[in-house]
């Protein structure tokens, strides 16, 4: 039998949220273990001192500190395949948005600095390092997790789910949140989370990124005749994944 694959389920700044979401998987978590050597995770096992050469590598979280970045750079390079497992990894996530929040705003959530607390831009993973695939959500969907580890063992590739998030919404049999005014932005986000939030009577915020084709304009359009104003509807579009979205880096309110 040919070696298992070694893999690391590894995190920087996040809420390990992600990472817990493999260990979720209650029915196939123990499978995934027999298939591949886990050999960095923090829910297994201390970090090893010596730090093994891995064939994959799941990443949580966003770069908002040097040693992020050092550690970031550190499992890059002993690291076949580096996939960026969720919004902090992917986007930066809700924090990523004080690009567009004004310093002022800013000031009365300071705290003295330390030295492990660095006052940094935050930036998604791909702004410094080589990322092979990308599982979006926050969290990720634990399936869909699974999926790409079984793949990535086969070697075979994998897709991940491209219709928007009103595809699996509508199967689902939810009433559409637009027809009671609720700014949901399902239309312009990719699915595979199932709908979760609508299925809660919650707004989709897009944590999972733009649809490839999502028309921006039109939907802003859209929400505009339902009487949002622009700046309400552009700090919705930004909150998760503003900085993927080029056209809306230097949009206007
Ligand atoms: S993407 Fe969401 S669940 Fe994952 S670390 Fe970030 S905040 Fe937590
Ligand atoms: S509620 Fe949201 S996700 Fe569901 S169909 Fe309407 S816009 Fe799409
Ligand atoms: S419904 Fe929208 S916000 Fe909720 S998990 Fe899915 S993509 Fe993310």
């Amino acid at each position: 039998m040919s070696e298992k694959l070694k893999v690391g389920i590894l995190d920087i700044t996040g809420c390990n949220g992600c990472v817990l979401s493999v260990a979720f998987n209650e029915d196939e978590v123990l499978d995934i273990f027999n298939l591949v050597d886990v050999l960095e995770y923090r829910f297994v096992s201390d970090p090893a001192e010596e730090k093994p050469e891995l064939d994959i590598v799941l990443m949580e979280g966003m770069v908002a500190s040097p040693r992020d970045l050092e550690f970031l750079k550190e499992v890059r390079a002993r690291t076949k395949v580096l996939v960026a497992l969720g919004t902090c990894a992917h986007t930066g996530n809700i924090p990523a948005y004080r690009k567009w929040t004004p310093k002022e705003n800013l000031a009365r959530l300071q705290f003295e600095k330390t030295e492990d607390i660095a006052d940094v831009e935050v930036t998604p993973i791909d702004a410094h390092v080589q990322v092979d695939a990308t599982i979006p959500g926050c969290p990720p969907n634990r399936r869909e997790v699974l999926e790409v580890i079984k793949n990535l063992v086969i070697g075979k590739g994998y897709r991940l789910y491209t219709m928007p998030v009103c595809v699996e919404c509508r199967k689902n049999n939810n009433m559409c949140l637009l027809e009671v005014n609720k700014p949901c932005l399902g239309s312009i986000t990719t699915g595979g989370c199932f709908a979760i939030c609508v299925n809660a009577g919650l707004e989709c915020w897009g944590c999972r990124g733009q649809t490839a084709d999502a028309n921006l304009d039109a939907f802003m359009k859209m929400l505009e005749g339902k009487g949002f104003k622009r700046d309400f509807i552009l700090e919705r579009m930004r909150t998760f994944v503003g900085l993927k979205i080029p056209a809306l880096e230097t949009a206007a309110g």
